[in-house]
């Protein structure tokens, strides 16, 4: 039984489908975006996944590449594009976690052919119209309204396949998003609701799918989730977090959604010491008296990785990460100064409770 929400992003309209099997749906959604030839995208490890996609989209595949990569490099971006122009595609269909859907959003970008995105992580990129790409070690972020897939298809069949580590951490890249869209300087009162509404589905269901992660009612209750923060990612900007998780990962090639899920209890202390009322309604949710400590306590509860050091930073490396994330001003609730992101990184590199 799928079931449509209607999202808007930046005042352009997605179609949003939520159900075990949705999948299926996509040469219809092909059809209704009045193309003829999509081509399916994925990473090499889920091949067999694009393979299965074209198969249900029949006549109007044209192609599949399987190449997506962490970090959208440009160059294989460039390989993608002459395969779609070469096989005559009208459509992209992504099908993956957050390379897949960069990857879809780069070819947009250049095309601005429509997308179908069909997730299987809850990094939440598919409901943005961000893209941030890699060119010469440097990654770089844009938004474009031509990046924003028109469709997303939310499957909790796919989901269901995710690793449980991997839930956990993609599930706290998710809450990163909302939890910092609470205190953005753009903030309203429909993008904190969002935020909550997706907080809370992390909060009740993280747990819940630990215990049976296949069990697709819980599974689709956290993709609804994943919808929540990506889309309230892409209505408002993001602080400290997000500046630390994209030093860490374009600088020191950390993996994305393990950082995060380090990262997230020590920004939201750091900033709860100027936004603790703009942070309550994590502490409503978790308990305790202050934001990232019930974060710490949280993440350590799921089985999530808690040090940098366990992700391959070495302790030589946090003075450059905190040259590198304090070079450029950029809004933040409490004021950057290089000690105190030097002393959050220490606390975050050896696995500690977050500096209050
Ligand atoms: P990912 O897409 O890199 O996936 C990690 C690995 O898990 C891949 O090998 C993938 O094939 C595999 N995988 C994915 N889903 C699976 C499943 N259901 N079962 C088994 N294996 C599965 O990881 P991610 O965390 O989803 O995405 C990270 C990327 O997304 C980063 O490059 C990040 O910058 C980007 N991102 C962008 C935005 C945006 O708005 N632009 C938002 C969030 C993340």
């Amino acid at each position: 039984m799928t079931q449509a929400v209607k999202s808007i992003c930046g005042g352009d309209a997605v179609r949003v489908q939520f159900g075990a099997g949705v999948r299926k749906t996509v040469a219809a959604e092909v059809a209704r975006l009045g193309a003829t030839r999509a081509m399916v995208v994925s990473t090499p490890a889920q091949s067999s996944l694009a393979m299965e996609i074209a198969a249900t989209l029949g006549p109007a595949a044209a192609g599949i590449f399987s190449k997506a990569e962490m970090h959208t490099p440009v160059a294989a971006t460039l390989e993608a594009l002459e395969h779609l122009k070469s096989c005559g595609a009208d459509c992209i269909v992504a099908v993956g976690g957050g390379s897949t859907i960069g990857l879809g959003k780069a070819l947009a970008y250049r095309t601005d052919l429509p997308q179908i995105a069909i997730p299987t992580t809850y990094a939440g990129s598919e409901a943005t119209p961000v893209l941030g790409q890699t060119e010469n070690g440097v990654k770089t972020t844009l938004s474009d309204p031509k990046v924003l897939p028109e469709v997303i298809l939310y499957d909790a069949e796919l989901v269901a396949t995710l690793p449980v580590g991997m839930t956990v951490t993609s599930g706290l890249n998710a809450m990163a998003h909302a939890a910092e869209a609470l205190y953005a300087p753009t903030r309203s009162a429909a993008s904190n609701a969002l935020a909550v509404d997706g907080l809370n589905a992390f909060v009740d269901g993280l747990p819940r799918v630990i215990a049976d992660p296949e069990n697709l009612s819980v599974r689709e209750d956290t993709l609804r989730g994943a919808w929540a923060c990506g889309a309230v990612l892409g209505q408002v900007g993001m602080g400290l977090h997000h500046k630390l998780c994209h030093t860490l990962g374009g600088a020191f090639n950390l993996p994305h959604a393990p950082t995060h899920a380090v990262i997230l209890p020590h920004a939201i202390a750091y900033n709860a010491r100027s936004a603790a009322a703009q942070l309550a309604p994590i502490v409503e949710l978790l308990g305790g008296d202050n934001a990232g400590a019930a974060l710490y306590d949280f993440a350590k509860s799921l089985g999530a990785p808690l040090a940098l050091r366990d992700l391959g930073l070495t302790e030589d490396d946090l003075d450059r990460a905190t040259a590198l994330a304090t070079s450029k001003p950029y809004p933040n609730p409490h004021p950057l100064s290089a000690p105190g992101i030097r002393a959050l990184l220490q606390a975050a590199w050896a696995g500690e409770t977050p500096v209050i």
